[in-house]
């Protein structure tokens, strides 16, 4: 049983129509989860309008964005760190909003858009668009890199996720090893038994599985142990107070050497100084992803980052002495 009173003050001078004020108490009862057995006060704050306003106004424009392809898709370039070369790069959506003639960043859009099950439409879309991009350099005869792009619970929950991801891959030929899955590791702790099976799945059908956001969430090690995982996505946290802090240092080296014996590739995300790059080199990290080495961006820049540092005439240029 959960007893909770929704509260509205209504101001002094203020007149409401009774249809009004339900709807307040309402914004108020959903934007609070009650825990059970509890007995709860929730008041109106203006902010709760605010946010029903932008995540109603979210869901009103986002079939027609997919439609009208507002969503853009970004590469994040990864550096590895023991071959001294790209290591492929991450696929990050922006919704690129012609109202406000800028991009709208994941945070804002992504929980409206798993709330309301429109996040597997996008994540389809994103995977469709990234092995169309890849099929078109192969077809130039231009260098390509492995992708990972990022899957929400809700895609992963679909009943024909694995068959989906799978068609596409073999229609566009993309070939075995080259496309990393990533799950989030809150996913990967809730459905230990169903992810480990999917897993299974995705490596038959040549897909790589990596957890994101590692040592953000709980029993990370039980994932370990059970998920048959290609690579594991350190989150930013780990570099939080510096790869000079001592005890940060050896969780990072205990974590890192965790995965070597496993034989699980480690990639540290968000790297942006010197220093920490310098430092997970020293500790033995796989891959880092990061502002240090490259941000997000756009196709075009992306194709012209691989050509002048990465393809074969860039590689023979450095080895000659420079340009
Ligand atoms: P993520 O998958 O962990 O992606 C890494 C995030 O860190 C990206 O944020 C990236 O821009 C940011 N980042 C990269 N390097 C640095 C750095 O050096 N410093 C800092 N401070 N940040 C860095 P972004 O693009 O805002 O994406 C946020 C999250 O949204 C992603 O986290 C991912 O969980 C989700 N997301 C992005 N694209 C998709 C998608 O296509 N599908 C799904 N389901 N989720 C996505
Ligand atoms: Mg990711
Ligand atoms: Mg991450």
């Amino acid at each position: 049983m959960n007893l909770s009173f929704n509260i509205y003050f209504i101001p002094k001078d203020e007149r409401h129509s009774f249809q009004s004020l339900l709807d307040k108490v309402t914004m108020v009862r959903d934007s609070y989860l009650t825990k059970t057995g509890s007995v709860v006060f929730n008041f109106y704050d203006d902010l709760m309008r605010q946010n029903v306003i932008r995540r109603a106004e979210i869901e009103g424009r986002m079939e027609s964005a997919l439609k009208n392809c507002e969503f853009h898709l970004f590469y994040q370039p990864k550096y590895n760190l023991h071959a001294d070369t790209i290591d492929g790069s991450e696929i990050l959506v922006r919704w690129f909003d012609p109202k406000l003639g800028n991009y709208r960043t994941p945070g804002e859009f992504i929980p409206v858009f798993e709330d309301t099950g429109f996040i597997s439409k996008m994540d389809r879309f994103v995977f469709y668009r990234a092995c169309e991009n890849i099929a078109e350099r192969l077809s130039r005869r231009e260098t390509v890199f492995p992708i990972s792009v990022n899957v929400s619970r809700v895609t992963a929950s679909e009943p024909d996720f694995v068959e989906y991801y799978t068609r596409i891959k073999s229609k566009f030929d993309i070939k075995d090893g080259f496309v990393t899955i990533e799950f989030t590791e809150s996913f990967a702790y809730e459905n230990n038994d169903r992810l480990a099976e999917m897993v299974r799945e995705l490596h038959a059908a040549g897909f790589l599985c990596s957890i994101d956001d590692f040592g953000t969430g709980y029993s990370s090690y039980t994932s370990l142990k059970m998920l048959n995982m290609d690579e594991i996505k350190l989150d930013k946290s780990f570099l939080e107070s510096g790869v000079s802090h001592e005890r940060d240092m050896t969780i990072l080296r205990s974590v890192i050497s965790l995965g070597r014996e496993l034989g699980i590739k480690v990639t540290q995300e968000g790297v942006e100084t010197k220093e920490e790059f310098d430092g997970l080199r020293a500790l033995g990290c796989d891959v880092i992803q990061g502002f240090y080495f490259a941000r997000p961006m756009k196709y075009s820049s992306y194709t012209e980052f691989v050509n002048n540092n990465f393809s074969p005439e860039a590689k023979r240029r450095q080895s000659e002495g420079g340009e």
